[in-house]
């Protein structure tokens, strides 16, 4: 199957100041951020610049409404604190997003985004990682990555014939969300004195997936210090119940995910036996099926209301069969689970064909007829390359002794 060229693609332009000028995004990246970083921090960055310990508290609230349920983009926006106060936060923090170097609508209304994060190398450009919103009649779906580049090295995946670049920090990961509540107009604040916000209904971004770039598994720390962030219900407000890890299967991590994350649990599953999936998710062979299908019952949380999704890519005479359909609903015995059937999406010289469309539907009946939830994914934003497994960018890894040599150590 062939890529179709983006010829519905539009360009949007941007406004708010978000494409600022090259140095003055560097002069902002001189400053430390205050997105990303948890109440005591944030306490700690309000100390620094002078607020009296007794008013750190209520600063901190201040700040943090302003910041995440109103979504402000300047300190000086923050109406609520002192012009005093707002100069001096100016003068020694940022609140930037993350660059926005291309913004792209598809003919189906999914938008995709490439962002340029911050540069780790005086006068090289950022890393940069895709995001995906992909709209739908009563919800709205945020992908977002993880990392920049993978490791993982999926076959079917176009991300992993891209090597890792890093790892994206917290500040990062929320800043995403907040970029595309900027752009979506999503924040649910609009006026200071407004305590109701925008209702459920009128939300754009209702449910946040981590299956953009990377392995959130294999970025714990700054993950789960972003889905606490974002799950707050003073701020961003998105719980952990709307919001979605997906796994290419890191078992000793999984467990640490459910009870310290509390996250909906997504496992990239993809084929039903070792030989199978040790050539499609090389990770298996490091934790083989029967650990993962372990790890996948141990979950903490899990239940018949919080359900396991097995993501399942269909790959066109690889593992399609009706017979590869009923060891699915084998192996799956006795976990509360839904399974994620999702059209293999092509990618320039991708080594696979997607299933036919009428054996997607023989697959999904026979996991249905076994009491299985078994939706296929409507492929979303093809013609942009946005759909599952496309996105990718054109950052590369900078080896060790290169990073070294220029920054001169
Ligand atoms: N590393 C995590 C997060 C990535 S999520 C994980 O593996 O779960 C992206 C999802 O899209 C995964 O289920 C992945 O296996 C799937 N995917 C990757 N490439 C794809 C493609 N070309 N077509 C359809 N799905 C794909």
């Amino acid at each position: 199957m062939n890529t179709p060229e983006p010829t519905s693609t539009a360009n949007v332009p941007l406004e708010n100041g978000q494409n600022m000028p090259q140095n003055a995004q560097e002069n902002a990246h001189a400053r430390p951020t205050l997105i990303g970083l948890d109440r005591d921090e944030l306490g700690a960055s309000l100390t620094k610049i002078g607020v009296k310990d007794k008013q750190v508290r209520m600063r901190v609230e201040q700040l943090w409404n302003g910041l995440y349920a109103r979504g402000l983009t300047h300190f000086d926006e923050l109406h609520t604190i002192s012009k005093e106060l707002r100069q001096k936060l100016t003068e020694n923090y940022t609140i930037e997003r993350p660059q926005i170097v291309t913004e792209q609508r598809s003919n189906d209304g999914t938008r995709k985004w490439l962002l340029r994060f911050k540069s780790d190398i005086p006068g090289k450009p950022g890393p940069e990682a895709e995001m995906v919103y992909i709209p739908e009649e009563t919800r709205g779906t945020l992908c977002i990555s993880s990392q920049v580049g993978c490791t993982l090295n999926c076959r079917f995946c176009h991300t992993g014939t891209m090597p890792l670049v890093r790892n994206l920090s917290a500040e990062e990961i929320v800043g995403q969300v907040m970029l595309a509540r900027d752009r979506l107009g999503d924040w649910p604040l609009i006026e200071a004195d407004d305590k109701n916000g925008l209702p459920d209904s009128k939300r754009m971004i209702t449910r946040l997936v981590l299956m953009g770039m990377g392995e959130p598994l294999y970025n714990f720390d700054h993950v789960k210090k972003a889905s606490i962030l974002l799950s707050d219900d003073a701020g961003i407000n998105l719980s952990h119940r709307r919001i979605t890890l997906s796994t290419a299967g890191v078992v000793p991590m999984m467990a640490r995910a459910g009870a310290e994350i509390g996250c909906m649990l997504a496992v990239s599953l993809h084929a039903t036996n070792d030989k199978l999936r040790d050539e499609l998710v090389p990770i298996n062979r490091k934790y083989p099926l029967k650990q993962l299908m372990q790890a996948c019952r141990d979950y903490p949380g899990l239940s018949n209301a919080r359900r396991i999704t097995f993501e399942y890519v269909m790959l066109d005479g690889i593992n399609d069969s009706l017979e590869d359909a009923k060891a699915l609903v084998q192996l799956l015995k006795g976990i509360p689970a839904k399974i994620n059937l999702i059209p293999f999406n092509p990618w320039p010289d991708s080594p696979y064909q997607c299933s036919k469309w009428a054996q997607i539907e023989r697959f999904a009946d026979i996991i249905n007829d076994a009491g299985y939830a078994s939706p296929i994914r409507r492929p979303r934003g093809r013609d942009i390359m946005a759909a599952c497994g496309q996105l990718k960018s054109e950052s590369e890894r900078i080896s060790n002794r290169e990073r070294k040599a220029l920054l001169g150590e």
